[in-house]
């Protein structure tokens, strides 16, 4: 018989202890006690965060957003059909958040940053809280860098930059999408990360942007994130913060990102179920109280960053689609606001056939001026002028018969400007084609064409000025204020029309 060793057994028992490790977890856990319409009551989570994600008995993932003092208030993020009073609710002790990454580019994802193009897992290098301060005045930037559309109409008169929050406003159907789907297209190659965010939209119209940014190969620099009208209505709510927060990870390491959310309108109305659901008092038509702060919060997010914090920025074009063209309803009043100036789009512009239909005697840009690059402002200018003049004769010309020779003149010239800020969709054009096309109009180049002819001119201009020394050195210096660049394109503009001239007279 082996002897007893009692320091063998000490020592396996010291190790015993040693390895010995109590794994204490607390969790919190409430029971619902009242269910329906995607709203669960909850009893006994008396420890919950506003903002809390729940987790309910079958997985379904919940926000506790109404903290009371008997009970807390929760959306589902999800069916959850099977969630029964009685159910149990566990607190997971995290505020709503979602996994971020370069990863994220080239693909689609639900508000949960949760893949939904059936392309496999995202591999995430880190996550963000989807609702996170926006930067402060200290970590700001002035907006001072052009972030180009590519369309004439609004990078001549509105122009936008990089940092800059501009509202496109418009009643259904007018374009609203066209414009920023356009700006995605013309970020090509300029290293500037998008986000489309997709708001209570149909399927096919999410389907239908998905697929011509990728016939453009624009899906390479793009996320989209979308919450199409049969999800329910947190999910359409949360979406906006979402596509913020997947921007915000590229905007704080210094790279530039444009944020484009369609339609704010209808997460204001996503809100609105959600808030009348859990009883929340109604307001003015019928919005809770803190719709203001729905979108102040979401908006103020986008910035331009000062050197210290990497430089990086975050362009908003938020949308917000109308009635009837009012834009003092609630919600676009209050967006209006918020933003820093607004592309109105309108129904009648658009039916006459000018499209983009952009109204350009309402909209404005506060800060982008401060962003344009010399060459185009330069040449804006003369054309902001007579174009405002233009409507105004317009107006007042519709009434007399017989018009002295310069108001006649100054009427063609108008028609004339007007034809040249016509764009057809998904044809983003480079600051040398826009420089030389408004160039062309308000030097009285194409005053003597016939206006059906205007669009068969600029496309051969535009074929003319492919790798020309003006488009070279334009494209390089952005400026027109040395002698060379400027004569460079008015011998450009001036071979080009006597070419033209003597094409038509041919015909
Ligand atoms: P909704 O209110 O349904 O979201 P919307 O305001 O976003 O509409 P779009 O879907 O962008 O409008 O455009 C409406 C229609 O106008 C589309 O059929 C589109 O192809 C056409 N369209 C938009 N812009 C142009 C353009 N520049 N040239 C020609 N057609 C255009
Ligand atoms: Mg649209």
């Amino acid at each position: 018989m082996a002897k007893i060793q009692p320091d063998e057994i000490s020592s396996i028992i010291r190790k015993q202890i040693s390895n010995y490790k109590k794994k204490f977890k607390i969790e919190s856990i409430g029971t619902v006690f009242q269910i329906g319409d995607g709203i669960a009551r909850i009893y006994g989570l008396n420890e919950a965060m506003a903002g809390e994600l729940l987790e309910f008995a079958d997985g379904t993932i919940g926000i506790a957003l109404n903290l009371e003092s008997r009970n807390v208030g929760a959306v589902m993020m999800g069916q959850g059909t099977n969630i029964q009073e009685g159910s149990i609710v566990r607190a997971t002790g995290r505020i709503a958040q979602i996994p971020v990454g370069s990863d994220f580019l080239g693909r689609i994802v639900d508000p949960l940053a949760r893949p939904i193009d059936g392309q496999g897992e995202i591999l995430s290098e880190e996550s963000r809280l989807l609702e996170s301060s926006a930067p402060g005045i200290i970590a700001r930037k002035s907006v001072f860098e052009s972030l180009e559309t590519g369309l004439v109409a609004i990078d001549s008169m509105i122009p936008i930059g990089k940092g800059q929050r501009e509202l496109i406003i418009g009643d259904r159907q007018t374009g609203k999408t066209a414009i920023a789907v356009d700006t995605i297209l013309n970020q090509k190659g300029k290293s500037v990360f998008c986000v489309y965010v997709a708001i209570g939209q149909k399927a096919s119209s999410v389907a239908q942007v998905v697929s011509t940014l990728k016939k453009q190969g624009a899906m390479d620099y793009t996320i989209i994130v979308t919450a199409t009208a049969d999800t329910p209505a947190t999910l359409q709510y949360l979406a906006p913060y979402t596509g913020a927060t997947l921007a915000e990870y590229f905007m704080y390491r210094g790279q530039h990102t444009l944020v484009i959310y369609d339609d704010l309108s209808k997460q204001a109305q996503a809100y609105r179920e959600m808030s009348l659901l859990l009883r929340r008092p109604p307001g003015r038509e019928a919005f809770p109280g803190d719709v203001f702060y729905l979108h102040s919060r979401l908006l103020e997010r986008a910035a331009k960053l000062n050197d210290q914090m990497g430089g990086g920025s975050m362009t908003a074009l938020p949308i917000v689609e109308t009635q009837e063209g009012d834009v003092s309803a609630y919600i676009p009043t209050n967006v209006i606001s918020i933003t820093d100036g607004q592309i109105f789009l309108s129904a009648d512009i658009f039916n006459s056939g000018i499209r983009p239909a952009i109204n350009i005697g309402i909209s404005v840009s506060r800060v982008g001026s401060a962003a344009q690059s010399k060459a185009m402002k330069k040449v804006a200018g003369q054309l902001k002028l007579e174009l405002a003049q233009f409507a105004e004769l317009e107006a007042f010309s519709q009434f007399s018969s017989d018009l002295d020779q310069t108001t006649q003149n100054q009427l063609a010239r108008g028609e004339r400007l007007r034809e040249l800020l016509k764009q057809p969709q998904a044809s983003p054009l480079s600051l040398s084609e826009q420089v030389a096309t408004i160039y062309a109009g308000t030097n009285g180049y194409i005053d003597n064409i016939p206006i059906e002819k205007i669009r068969s001119y600029l496309i051969g201009l535009r074929q003319f000025l492919v790798n020309t020394k003006y488009s070279e050195t334009l494209e390089k210096t952005k400026t027109l204020d040395d002698e060379t660049t400027a004569n460079l394109l008015k011998q450009c503009v001036e071979d080009y029309s006597k070419k033209f001239r003597e094409r038509i007279t041919e015909m």
